[in-house]
């Protein structure tokens, strides 16, 4: 995907993460928050068609090689893209199950259990200081690791491939939860994909 960057569909409805996610939520996240990145990084794109025919992620792979004058922008707005395009990826109504194959044996290697990666990970996420999110990712030894990132940061600008993600600033859960971020965390596992982290995990070690 190259500018100008397009909204992606959610490929679900916005009320179908009720009652973990609530449609009114949905509707703003995705439509207000998540089409206001994408604009915001449009307009700073535009004055450089050499950018043009990057990616999202190639943008936030090498943040040092852009322009200083659009470099914020493209961190804070590129990361909000990409960021977003993640997270609606890797949820689904319902979930699907839990991790199998090669995943859940990177998962056992790397955290010994899947309910000690998910309380790593809850904890992790929960405890990120303000905005951010939470992730796991895959690292350049093909194992995973399980961080955090502030505001709108992407892992690939670290060198991490991100697998899963979930966001933790107040925008994506404070109409239904307020103040209580791990409460809306233990429900969101509930909507994870795992045939979709799955299958970014193979991509990733491939
Ligand atoms: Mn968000």
């Amino acid at each position: 995907m190259t500018y100008p960057f397009e909204l992606p569909d959610l490929g679900y409805d916005h009320d179908a993460l009720d009652p973990h996610i609530d449609p009114r939520t949905m509707e703003i996240h995705h439509g207000k928050h998540h089409q206001g990145y994408t604009n915001n990084l449009n307009t700073a794109l535009e004055s450089y068609p050499d950018l043009h025919n990057l990616t999202g992620e190639d943008l936030l792979k090498d943040l040092s090689s852009l322009p200083e004058v659009i470099r914020t922008a493209v961190r804070n707005n590129g990361g909000g893209f990409v960021n977003h395009s993640i997270f609606w990826q890797v949820m689904t109504p319902g979930g699907s199950g839990v991790p199998s194959g090669a995943l859940a044996e990177a998962i056992d290697t790397a955290f010994e259990s899947f309910d000690a990666f998910k309380t790593i990970f809850q904890k992790t996420a929960a405890g990120q200081f303000g905005s951010g999110w939470g992730w796991l990712v895959v690292d350049p030894n093909d194992n995973l690791q399980v961080i955090s990132t502030a505001n709108q940061d992407n892992p690939v600008s670290i060198g991490l491939n991100p697998i899963l993600g979930v966001d933790v600033w107040e925008h994506a859960y404070y109409l239904n939860y307020q103040n209580r971020r791990p409460d809306y965390i233990t429900a969101w596992w509930n909507v994870v994909d795992w045939d979709v982290v799955a299958s970014k995990f193979n991509s990733a070690i491939g």
